[in-house]
């Protein structure tokens, strides 16, 4: 029963023992004594929404070439990934260790699943994930990124990939993909069902158009129990007056408060009670530049593009990077209260909320009871 004591930490003293908290009087003689010098300790974040096996993490610059709309930058992912030379494997590892050092506890990721790939990415991030499994818990969305009616194989090698290393169902724009609402969404229920897997829906669909997809989605989701995610959701920007309806129907949502597209009015989808968790999206990818797998730097981004001003505002953000993600990823939530899990990053911050303004690098990050890493 080794014994960790973190002392001089805000806004307390943490004691860890067989990888959980433990309360302060519970230390033992002889137990190892890690001075923080007044470090604000933090929840390890979660990214809820990435996409490693497009990252270039590592590689050599990509350049991208313009895209007006979704079809062009699907069609340039497809271009840009023939021409990678390094496996897919490679590079989602360069990002998971980045993510790991920087306190990351969890991922969904999106794995593109299409015909012209297979289940290459689906194998590959496995693997990657695999060999850092005691570091960063991984689920895997089989994503259909080429269109899942529109991209005819799709759906089989979707099912197959949920025996080979995917553990959750994805979609993309029923609508503005596909072009058929309940052809799509009866192939990923019906998977979800058979398996007993959650749903994960990209959907950028705007306008009213959006919108009906995702009460159809809500529909779906009550009726079915299958647990359900809408990432994006573009269209619920505007629309708090929907919050009560996706709490009633246990929607989740993601957001990764992306450059010039709409974000969610987090805190007033938080107040209904709805699950909302925080992603990189995409990272160093064909689709982007941007993105660095950093959850504090996303909780940034999210409170900078909702305005975020008050202590409160600015710790919300972050507590959407941790809280939220944890719990729509099932997993322990881990609030620095004895008995939860120690998965803790400390950081030089007086306070959460100067956390994500200052964007600190990580001094410790903590993981399964742990020190992973350590720069002081
Ligand atoms: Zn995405």
């Amino acid at each position: 029963m080794a014994q960790i004591l973190f002392t001089d930490v805000r806004p307390h003293d943490v004691l860890v023992e067989d990888g959980r908290l433990v309360p302060l009087e519970r230390r033992t003689e002889g137990c190892e004594v890690v001075e923080a010098g007044g470090l604000l300790a933090l929840p390890a974040p979660v990214d809820a929404h990435v996409h490693p096996d497009k990252t270039t993490w590592g590689q050599p610059w990509l350049s991208r070439t313009p895209a007006r709309t979704l079809r062009d930058l699907i069609e340039g992912d497809v271009a840009a990934r023939a021409g990678m030379t390094a496996p897919v494997a490679a590079r989602a590892a360069a990002l998971m260790d980045h993510a790991i050092a920087r306190g990351t506890r969890a991922w969904r990721a999106h794995v593109d699943v299409a015909p012209v790939y297979g289940l290459s990415n689906v194998h590959g991030v496995r693997e990657a994930a695999q060999a850092r499994e005691d570091l960063l818990d991984v689920q895997i969305v089989a994503f259909p990124q080429l269109g899942l009616l529109s991209a005819p194989g799709t759906a089989e090698l979707m099912e197959q990939s949920l025996k080979e290393g995917a553990d959750i169902v994805g979609g993309l724009d029923p609508v503005g993909v596909d072009g058929d609402l309940h052809g799509h969404l009866d192939l990923l229920y019906g998977m979800a069902e058979r398996h007993t897997v959650p749903v994960d829906i990209h959907l950028h669909d705007g306008g009213e158009q959006g919108v009906a997809q995702v009460l159809e989605i809500a529909r779906r989701a009550r009726s079915s129990g299958v647990p359900t995610t809408i990432s994006h959701a573009f269209c619920l920007a505007d629309r708090e007056d929907l919050a009560e309806t996706l709490a009633e129907a246990k929607v989740a949502l993601t957001t990764c408060a992306l450059g010039a597209d709409p974000v969610l009015p987090v805190r007033s989808l938080l107040k209904a009670g709805v699950l909302v968790g925080l992603g990189s999206d995409g990272v160093r990818d064909p689709w982007t530049p941007f993105g660095d797998g950093d959850m504090i730097n996303r909780a940034h981004l999210l409170a900078y593009r909702t305005d975020a001003r008050t202590d409160e505002e600015l710790a919300t953000c972050y507590e959407v990077a941790a809280h939220g993600g944890a719990a729509l990823l099932g997993l322990e939530p881990a609030r620095l209260q004895a008995g939860d899990p120690a998965d803790f990053i400390l950081v030089r911050a007086e306070s959460v909320a100067q956390a994500v303004v200052d964007k600190p690098t990580p001094q410790f990050v903590v993981r399964n009871g742990r020190v992973r890493e350590r720069s002081c």
